[in-house]
Order: C-alpha cells, then sequence, then structure tokens
C-alpha cells in the first residue's frame, strides 16, 4: 500500500512541484491550500507524514503543527522562508521532526521525507518489540 503524505501550502508552484517529487516517487500525496483543510483531513485519515508551509493564508504553520501535535505522532516537515535560528527552534520545540528553508532542491526534501519515514518505522518497531 502506497504511504499517504500531505502537503499543506498555498504557494503554487511549490506545491506542484513536491507533489510531482513525492507522487513519481510512489507516494499517495493529498495536497491543501490552507490549514484547516489539511487539520480536518488528519483527523479524518492520519498520513504517513505532513509537510507544512509556515506562511499558510488561515492560520501560522507552527500552531498547525501544535494542533497535529495534540492527537497525533506521525512525522512533520516545516516549510518556510523564515532562516532564523529561532524560528528552527521553535518549530523543533513545537514538535516538528525536520525543518527545510526556501528556497529548497526538491530532491533534498525527498530524501529528508524518506529518512523521517525510516526512523518513524523504526521507532515502531522498537516500540513494539518485546
Ligand atoms: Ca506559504
Amino acid at each position: 500500500m502506497k504511504q499517504l503524505i500531505y502537503i499543506a501550502e498555498d504557494e503554487k508552484n511549490i506545491r506542484e512541484t513536491l507533489y510531482s517529487f513525492l507522487e513519481n516517487d510512489g507516494y499517495e500525496v493529498h495536497k491543501f491550500l490552507n490549514g484547516a483543510d489539511a487539520l480536518s483531513f488528519v483527523e479524518k485519515c492520519e498520513p504517513a507524514l505532513a509537510v507544512l508551509d509556515v506562511m499558510l493564508p488561515d492560520t501560522d504553520g507552527f500552531a498547525l503543527l501544535r494542533k497535529m501535535r495534540e492527537k497525533h505522532d506521525f512525522p512533520i516537515i516545516m516549510l518556510t522562508a523564515r532562516v532564523t535560528d529561532s524560528d528552527k527552534i521553535l518549530g523543533l520545540n513545537v514538535g516538528a521532526d525536520d525543518y527545510i528553508t526556501k528556497p529548497f532542491n526538491p530532491v533534498e526534501v525527498l530524501a529528508r521525507v524518506k529518512s523521517q519515514l525510516r526512523r518513524f518505522l523504526q521507532l515502531g518497531a522498537a516500540v513494539k518489540a518485546p
């Protein structure tokens, strides 16, 4: 079964680029243009991983991240144009698993997605082991 990935990003170019890279690599990808839609889908169907933009039209990506973290622990990668260390630290403190600054190379994003999914699977296996 294909792993499900959510992308919340209002910038069309970035959203479509990530979408094609992930889809070409065999993932099932759902795209969202705002935080509210992404959050309501997470409640209905939990993804294997989510990529969240920090600057969404209806919400701060960090606020969205916090809401998702209340009930879910799938890997979340934050995407942002902000480059200050304090933003990175804030993102990691509120439960982001990784942080990618724009402009980025989509190949790198794909590699990070894979690495997070691998890590999460290993964690799950470790928890379930006797
Ligand atoms: Ca944005």
